[in-house]
């Protein structure tokens, strides 16, 4: 396997947790499609000291600013999404697939690297001026993540960064997030 470059956002930690982090991803080939290598996260969500590691680099992301609330995408991002946002102190707000939240949502289709989707959020889940932080296991096409920061843009709150446990830079998804977006990736492939 490629060794990945490391952001040089996540300067405070150590390389060698970088690595470790790293060797824990499981990269299953051909799922859910032939083609497709899966990054597989299970394995480092079940190690006690990874999970807690990759928590502490996406922390690193928000700096000093105070966050208000954490923004996790259905479903893997509503894991490290709802760790960080207890860690430091903020609210979370699940971003779920379509027709699973219970009330009035605005909502965004969108292409992903193998099929399509739609997400949502309720349509009081963040307020004008609000700090919040979006999190993600991957980013791949960006079609996922470029949703998310679309609505919520459309409910007027102040988007700190995108913060994704890994990304895949050869699909360029970072262009589909728009140039005023911060964007930071703990792991890069
Ligand atoms: P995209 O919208 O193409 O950036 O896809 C990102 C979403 O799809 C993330 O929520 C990931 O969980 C999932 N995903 C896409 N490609 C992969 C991959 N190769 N390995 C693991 N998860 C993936």
């Amino acid at each position: 396997m490629p060794h990945p470059e490391f952001s040089a956002t996540f300067a405070a930690m150590n390389q060698a947790d970088l690595d470790r982090l790293s060797s824990g991803i499981r990269d299953v080939h051909d799922f859910p499609k032939p083609g497709i290598i899966f990054k597989d996260i299970t394995t480092v969500l079940s190690d006690p000291e990874l999970f807690h590691l990759a928590i502490s680099g996406l922390i690193e992301t928000a700096g000093d600013v105070k966050i208000d609330k954490v923004i996790g995408i259905d479903a893997r991002g509503f894991i490290f999404g709802a760790a960080l946002a207890d860690r430091i102190g903020a609210g979370f707000v699940p971003m779920r697939k379509k027709g699973k939240l219970p009330w009035q949502t605005i909502g965004k289709a969108f292409a992903l690297e193998y099929g399509e989707d739609e997400i949502e959020l309720h349509k009081d889940a963040l307020h004008k001026g609000e700090n919040v932080l979006l999190v993600d296991d991957l980013l791949a096409t960006g079609g996922t993540a470029g949703a998310a920061v679309e609505l919520i843009s459309q409910l007027g709150a102040n988007l700190i960064a995108v913060s994704f446990f890994i990304e895949l830079e050869f699909l360029n998804g970072r262009e589909k997030l728009g140039d005023d977006v911060r964007i930071e990736a703990l792991l890069k492939y």
